[in-house]
């Protein structure tokens, strides 16, 4: 998503010289890579889509992830930027050099270049639990984001560890097909009801005449989830009650027996962990075929799933919904900056970055997506937008000629991350849960402040905190 729309917008600015290196065969990132079944986002596909893209063929208000690949792949055709992707070519290490970055692929290229954008994504690498006996299970075991179309499903006894977002569209998805659905919850989640309605022939044909429909459509959505965006920040905000009521009563109202309802009532406040959207979980997790085991997972041996109280959950297939790692970001590529210094280390601790977009040390090295920009409900297409446009005033110093080496100083950054992380102790996501936010320290590594704030901070890049050489 990010590095088709950095080629999109560094053409638009005149740019011609640059390459988007990508170790897949495909674009896509995540939509390329998480295939599992029932996926969908959970932003409006009217958001969720390029500012300057709109896209009137959406066929549901959550479009599922393969119409979301199709966009990509579409978009990167449409504004010619496919040529500018090196397919099968993973950079290994880059290496500020000379004043020049020097990039190394896995398949032994090298490459210099002046500046580097890391478009690479948050929700990337798998979390693989050490679960003891992963390795002894006789049948299918994957993570969410590995899927294994060969294997069959229909008919057979499968587990799902985890309570996300995944796993939550997995449910949904499979309790239909499976003989078995057993989901392995160590915590229970909020539910948000969410309708996922399609959109008809004669809507979408109004889309396509009308292009000022798709631009409203794009803005009062925006207008929407800043507002929700404000509620996040501000624990006691009536936007969070709003929310921790709806999802209250969806609970209250939509699971029966009362066992049940106890298993799946969280202990925390919603909107702690990432709010999990859902039109229909509780109707589907209430088929007869389908348990929530709350008890800890003991093992895993051959025929299954051994919980602490004893008892073997026999199954054919093992999904670990377990989400992923993510304080990698650029990681495993090996960066190494000014004098040697290298990002691994800088990042030994947690990675943190000047407005989540540039690292000390580090010159004429863009992040997007980077470590605690906005996540959360939000589209990230969005956020990526507006760090790009950040990210390219500071590169048309570099092609300007102003300097040769833009870097944030090690004084703006500190500055920042103490006011960012004493900010974010305060939002709801510090209130009290284990999520995928937190930091080391427990603290949210996020933008703890309103969307408006990040525009604004985003609008024009203040020099006073960048050192230029
Ligand atoms: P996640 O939100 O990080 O959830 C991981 C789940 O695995 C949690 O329920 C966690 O339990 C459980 N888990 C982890 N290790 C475990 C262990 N050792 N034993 C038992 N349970 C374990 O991951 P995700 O669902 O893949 O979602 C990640 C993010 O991707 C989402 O928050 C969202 O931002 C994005 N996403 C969006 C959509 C969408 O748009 N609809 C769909 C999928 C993903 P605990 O809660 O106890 O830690």
């Amino acid at each position: 998503m990010a590095g088709i729309l950095s080629a999109i917008k560094l053409r638009e600015a005149g740019f011609d010289d640059f390459t988007v290196y990508e170790k897949a065969d495909r674009p896509g990132g995540t939509w390329r890579e998480n295939r599992y079944p029932g996926i969908a986002c959970d932003v409006p596909s009217h958001l969720y889509s390029y500012s300057f893209a709109p896209n009137p063929d959406w066929s549901h208000r959550f479009a599922p992830g393969s119409e979301i690949q199709a966009y990509f792949e579409g978009v990167a055709q449409r504004y010619g930027v496919t040529p500018f992707i090196r397919f099968g070519s993973e950079v290994s290490r880059g290496t500020f050099r000379g004043g020049r970055w020097q990039l190394e692929t896995k398949d032994g290229r090298r490459d210099e270049v002046d500046a580097v954008i890391a478009a690479t994504g948050v929700l990337h690498h798998p979390n693989v639990p050490p679960i003891e006996g992963l390795d002894r299970f006789a049948g299918a075991l994957f993570h969410s984001a590995r899927w294994d179309h060969a294997v069959r499903l229909d008919g057979r006894r499968v587990g799902i560890v985890g309570t996300g977002s995944t796993a939550v569209q997995m449910v949904s998805a499979l309790v239909d097909r499976v003989a078995r659905l057993s989901l392995f919850q160590r915590t229970a989640q909020w539910i948000m009801p969410q309708e996922n309605p399609a959109y008809s022939d004669s809507e979408r044909a109004a889309f396509r005449r009308r292009p000022e429909l798709l631009r409203s459509a794009y803005a009062d959505l925006g207008t929407l989830f800043h507002a929700f965006s404000t509620g996040l920040v501000d624990a006691d905000s009536p936007q969070m009650k709003a929310i921790e009521h709806a999802c209250r009563t969806n609970l209250e109202e939509n699971v029966r027996d009362p066992v049940l309802r106890e298993k799946l009532r969280p202990s925390y406040r919603a909107a702690c962990k990432r709010l999990v959207m859902s039109p229909d979980f509780y109707q589907a997790i209430q088929k007869p075929n389908a348990e929530v085991v709350t008890e800890g997972i003991e093992r895993v041996e051959a025929r299954g799933v051994r919980t602490r109280d004893g008892r073997l959950h026999e199954l054919d297939v093992l999904v670990l919904a377990t989400g992923f790692r993510v304080d990698r970001f650029v990681r495993p590529m090996q960066v190494v900056g000014r004098d040697g210094l290298d990002l691994d280390a800088v990042w030994a601790q947690r990675p943190s970055a000047y407005l989540s977009i540039t690292v000390p040390g580090f010159p004429n090295f863009f992040l997007l997506n980077g470590p605690n920009g906005p996540v959360g409900n939000f589209s990230l297409i969005e956020v990526a937008e507006l760090q790009l446009g950040y990210a390219m005033a500071l590169l048309e110093l570099l092609r300007s000629g102003r300097c040769r080496e833009i870097s944030p100083s090690a004084e703006a950054t500190a500055r920042f991350e103490a006011e960012r992380s004493e900010a974010a102790r305060r939002t709801i996501w510090a209130s009290g849960c284990r999520s995928w936010y937190l930091d080391d320290r427990g603290v949210p590594m996020s933008w703890p402040w309103t969307f408006d704030r990040f525009r604004e901070e985003m609008s024009a890049p203040r020099l006073e905190a960048f050192e230029l050489r």
